[in-house]
């Protein structure tokens, strides 16, 4: 049996393996599920539902990954992923906190009613009624959507507000579609502004038609209320298509950018800058290495930190390497470190890093941190690749290993992937400093992590699903 984690930042974090453990398999029986089609049965173990049956009845394919041991509903261009014994569903890219477990009994996967609407929901359906004779029908009630667009200094931003699902975002040319996973209307006409020609509304979707000289730059969901962004552009010259990828893709993530200039050196250097040039290094050494490589972001622009894994669960890259420098109260503090995700801290430097780069982190994406499906499954990888990535930087620098860390990063927990966080060096020493904005040690840096991580791409994973019997 899985270990429970739940002791994980214990202000946010929720007792559902309690609640896992008192449950007891209950007699099979069945519940008559009403859908648009008729009446069908259901089994049902005391108040838990066949998941699985629900989901098949929304006409979704169920289908099973046992690497993973994840199950996967996929309905049209939507779906949701979830792991019995797990909490946490993954939809659209997004994690998904369900209200209770999901549990293997059987050859099917059972959870409450609750549960099995949680899951229903992201391809579009309801589960309503009572529990005893549940009602399953597609989702009817429209969410109102309230489009401003609001102008900053750092550009044009479309603000979806009215509804707090995040869409799946499509970017072409000259328009950009929303996707929703419900129906949607608009509350309102379509404000006015040159870089927007119309839209087109969909049963579930909006497309923004864009003035000719307007493109997408980057789209993210903000808190409280929940409201979606979408920046706009001066559209870029045309570059050449990249080639569809056909290997593995690596998602490199440049820390901050935009207004969060990240740490800054003593004399005003910003970290944003420097770790998008290394990433950007990266990228090109491991095209040129035969590996599909994508940026977090392009350019001096702000990403949330949840749409920034999106990314990467959205392509299913086979790594995700978040790329940062490091600041201490320490000046003399030198040297690169690679952090991978963990629940504690491995000492107290590494709970100030974290502490650090988790600086706008909405609350919501803490709530994320229960582990399970992202963390348990992906933990040892995570090490293996923390670790390649750290034996390299550790002989370019020719320093002390500071060695490989663990830490609570906001920026990791939305990873379905094996995934790491690397502070190439201390910027708040001058020395260092001067050094990272080298442009020729900002390519040596690109080149090791492009090596570490091209290492990691090609060596067969034994890596075991389970935690390590200690801390490093
Ligand atoms: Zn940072």
């Amino acid at each position: 049996m899985k270990a429970c984690r739940c002791s994980v930042l214990s202000t946010f974090s929720v007792p559902l393996c309690l609640v896992a453990t008192l449950l007891v398999a209950a007699a099979a029986t069945a519940v008559p599920v009403t859908t648009p089609e008729g009446s069908v049965e259901v089994a049902a173990r005391g108040d838990l539902l066949d998941v699985l049956a629900l989901l098949r009845l929304t006409g979704a394919e169920v289908g099973f990954a046992p690497a993973a041991g994840s199950f996967t509903a996929t309905l049209a261009d939507l779906e949701v992923q979830f792991t019995p014994g797990s909490s946490l569903a993954v939809a659209g890219g997004r994690l998904l906190d369900l209200p209770g477990p999901l549990r293997q009994m059987g050859d099917s996967v059972f959870g409450s009613f609750a549960t099995a609407a949680a899951l229903v929901a992201p391809l579009g359906w309801s589960l309503g009624g009572p529990p005893a004779a549940p009602v399953l029908s597609k989702t009817t009630a429209r969410e109102r959507l309230i489009l401003t667009v609001v102008r900053a200094e750092s550009g044009v931003m479309v603000v979806v507000s009215g509804t707090a699902r995040r869409p799946r975002v499509s970017s072409s040319a000259s328009a950009v579609t929303l996707q929703f996973t419900a129906p949607i209307e608009l509350g309102a006409a379509l404000p006015l502004a040159d870089e927007l020609r119309g839209a087109e509304l969909g049963e579930d979707s909006i497309t923004l038609r864009l003035a000719p000289d307007q493109e997408m730059a980057s789209s993210y969901p903000l808190e409280d209320p929940p409201r979606f962004v979408i920046r706009l552009q001066k559209a870029q010259p045309v570059v050449p298509m990249v080639q569809q990828p056909q290997g593995p893709v690596i998602v490199l993530d440049p820390g901050h950018g935009g207004e969060d200039l990240g740490a800054q050196s003593p004399t005003g250097a910003a970290e944003k800058d420097i770790v998008l040039a290394v990433a950007r290094g990266v990228a090109a050494r491991l095209q040129v290495a035969g590996i599909t490589a994508r940026l977090t972001r392009e350019r001096d622009e702000l990403v949330g930190l949840a749409e920034r894994t999106a990314v990467a669960n959205r392509l299913q890259a086979a790594a995700f390497v978040s790329i940062h420098v490091n600041a201490s109260p320490a000046r003399s503090a030198r040297g690169a470190e690679t952090y991978y995700m963990s629940a504690d801290p491995s000492d107290t430097q590494a709970a100030q890093s974290a502490a650090r780069e988790n600086v706008g982190a909405s609350e919501d994406a803490l709530q994320l941190i229960l582990w399970d499906l992202a963390y348990v499954a992906n933990l040892n990888s995570s090490a293996r690749l923390a670790h390649t990535i750290q034996e390299r930087l550790n002989a370019l620098q020719g320093i002390k290993d500071r060695g490989v860390r663990q830490a609570p990063f906001v920026v990791l927990t939305g990873a379905t992937m094996p995934s790491a966080l690397v502070e190439l060096g201390f910027i708040s020493n001058p020395e260092e400093a001067n050094r990272l904005q080298d442009a020729t040690v900002q390519d040596q840096l690109a080149s090791v992590l492009a090596e570490a991580i091209a290492e990691f791409v090609r060596t067969p994973s034994l890596d075991i699903a389970s935690p390590p019997a200690g801390t490093p």
